[in-house]
């Protein structure tokens, strides 16, 4: 096609700007097309479908759409893309999973949102398991818990986690699914061989490397802008039984960053004398010890933690995990010692529990339910997540942890540290990444009053203007920007390749206007 891309984006654009207005003016006519559709009984304008559907587990943006679609097979969602797509007036439409976006992502103001969990037990988007084991098939809609726990039941798991299993596979897929397992295993769009996406143009399609890879490599980590992802085909390996979970304190910033660049350079997927997982974390004064990341130091321990981060104000804390099972129960302990050999922790401050394979991947649930009880999950999550090249990482201490994070002092949420290895990710993958080698995740996942979100807000935009100042050339992770520059920015040399699937496989630009990609204000 001969189009230039820009300016078909900008007329598109003009006319998804004019379709939205004319839209408001045209609901009740498009409400009365709805209905004569064959899905028309799955549509739901019940005020409080509409609703939950216009929030997230942000609690900081809403947008209402006009009707929320409750699925009972992928044919229902193909119908209603097929329904906007022919339409005169196209609408725009998001997969909600979860819901656990923080920033309207899942939203789709006065169009339709696709409740993907309605077809959890839906015809042929359920959990089976290949009979000689290596897969899953798994509906976009299933939660990572029960993927867990159906292969669990067989003896086999997925390996490259989320820390918390209450997201969809769908969700997760849209963005990459990191986690303490990825520098090993890669995110979990490394550990994917086939899924089937209905397009922006109600396609059907099932894709992998080999076969319609273009859509398969542009819905990886695609933020939901090509199509709405039904099944994953997802590699099982046999499940162990328990895990050796450790913690280790610092005070010292290059210490704790030079020891996790040394654990996770032992990174062979096969290789089964390296860890299984390795994330970081910052402890800080006013932040709780047992925040919701999961109870861990015993308490008879926790007066000598509390002291010690009075004294330094921030200390980092390394924390890794070691599969075993009845066959590795005997060496399983030498092996760790033999990879904590050498390291630079303070000594007396190694803490270490065993605990189930299951109970250690589930770990946030546990803190959810207090936190629930208490009153404290559902409030505004102002996050920021980035990806930091490992050569500005020790900058980043300085100017954010060092100088932001402690004058503001506002900071109570979870913060995690911690590094991956480029090579398992794959560059093919509309997720974006840093150029380097290594790089750190760094997650601020803070917490905050219905009231003084904004304050948080603030001290995100002051470290993502410090990195800026400073050369430090990061990533979002679960990205959130309002205008195209920032998007443009962001995709880097992914750019022209992002806008070229998106006129592909969405051209009228229905699905996740929530991302703001190709809907921003300038
Ligand atoms: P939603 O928020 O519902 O959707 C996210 C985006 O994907 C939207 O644009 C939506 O339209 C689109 N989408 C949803 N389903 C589909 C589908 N089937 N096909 C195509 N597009 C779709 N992330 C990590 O990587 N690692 C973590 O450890 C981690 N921990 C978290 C802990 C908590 C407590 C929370 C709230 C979030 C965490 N996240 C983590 C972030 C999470 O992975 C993302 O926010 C993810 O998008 C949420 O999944 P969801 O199923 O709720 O998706």
């Amino acid at each position: 096609m001969a189009v230039a891309l820009p300016s078909f984006f900008t007329a598109i654009m003009i006319m998804s700007r004019l379709m939205a207005f004319i839209g408001i003016s045209k609901n009740n006519d498009m409400s009365s097309k709805l209905q004569a559709l064959d899905i028309a009984p799955k549509l739901s304008y019940d005020p409080s479908a509409i609703e939950s559907a216009s929030q997230d587990f942000g609690h900081i943006v809403k947008a209402a759409p006009q009707a929320v679609l409750l699925p009972s097979s992928p044919r229902d969602i193909a119908s209603l893309i097929n329904f906007s797509y022919s339409n005169s007036v196209p609408f725009s439409i998001a997969a909600r999973g979860n819901s656990h976006s923080v920033n309207g992502q899942a939203m789709a103001k006065n169009g339709v949102v696709i409740d993907m969990t309605s077809m959890k037990n839906g015809n042929g988007t359920g959990i089976s398991i290949a009979s000689d084991g290596s897969y899953a098939d798994v509906g976009g809609q299933q939660l990572w818990i029960d993927v867990l726990n159906a292969t669990l039941g067989l003896g086999l798991t997925p390996v490259s986690w989320t820390d918390y299993l209450y997201l969809t596979v769908g969700g997760t897929l849209s963005n990459a699914g990191i986690s303490g397992q990825t520098f090993r295993y890669g995110p979990q769009i490394s550990n994917v061989y086939e899924i089937d996406v209905i397009t922006g143009t109600a396609d059907f399609v099932t894709c992998s490397p080999n076969n319609n890879s273009d859509l398969f490599y542009a819905a990886l980590g695609g933020l939901g802008q090509f199509g709405i992802i039904t099944r994953a085909r997802i590699p099982l390996e046999p499940a162990p039984k328990r895990v050796k979970w450790v913690r280790m304190l610092y005070t010292d910033f290059s210490d704790f960053t030079r020891d996790q660049e040394l654990l996770i350079s032992k990174n062979g997927r096969n290789d089964n004398k390296a860890l299984n997982y390795l994330e970081g974390s910052l402890l800080l004064d006013q932040g709780s010890l047992d925040n919701w990341r999961s109870s861990f130091f015993p308490p008879q321990d926790q007066p000598k933690i509390i002291s010690l981060i009075t004294k330094f104000r921030i200390v980092y804390c390394l924390e890794i995990v070691k599969h075993y099972d009845g066959q590795t129960k005997t060496t399983v302990d030498k092996d760790l010692q033999q990879l904590l050999k050498g390291l630079s922790y303070l000594p007396g401050f190694m803490f270490e529990k065993d605990a189930k394979y299951e109970e250690f991947l589930n770990r946030v649930h546990s803190e959810e339910l207090k936190l629930k009880a208490k009153g404290l999950w559902d409030v505004p999550h102002p996050w920021l997540n980035l990806f930091i090249p490992k050569s500005k990482i020790s900058d980043f201490n300085d100017g954010v942890f060092k100088s932001i994070v402690l004058q503001r002092n506002i900071t109570t949420g979870p913060v995690l540290v911690y590094p991956m290895n480029r090579k398992k990710w794959d560059d093919r993958m509309s997720a974006v990444i840093p150029d380097e080698e290594i790089f750190y995740t760094v997650g601020l996942l803070q917490s905050s009053g219905f009231d003084d979100w904004r304050t948080f807000e603030d001290q995100n935009k002051e470290i993502l203007q410090f990195c800026e100042k400073a050369g430090i050339k990061v990533k979002q992770y679960l990205p959130h920007y309002t205008t195209k520059v920032g998007w443009v920015n962001h995709f880097g040399s992914k750019w022209s390749t992002f806008q070229k699937r998106k006129l592909q496989f969405d051209p009228k630009l229905l699905l996740s206007p929530g991302q703001r990609i190709f809907n921003n204000n300038q």
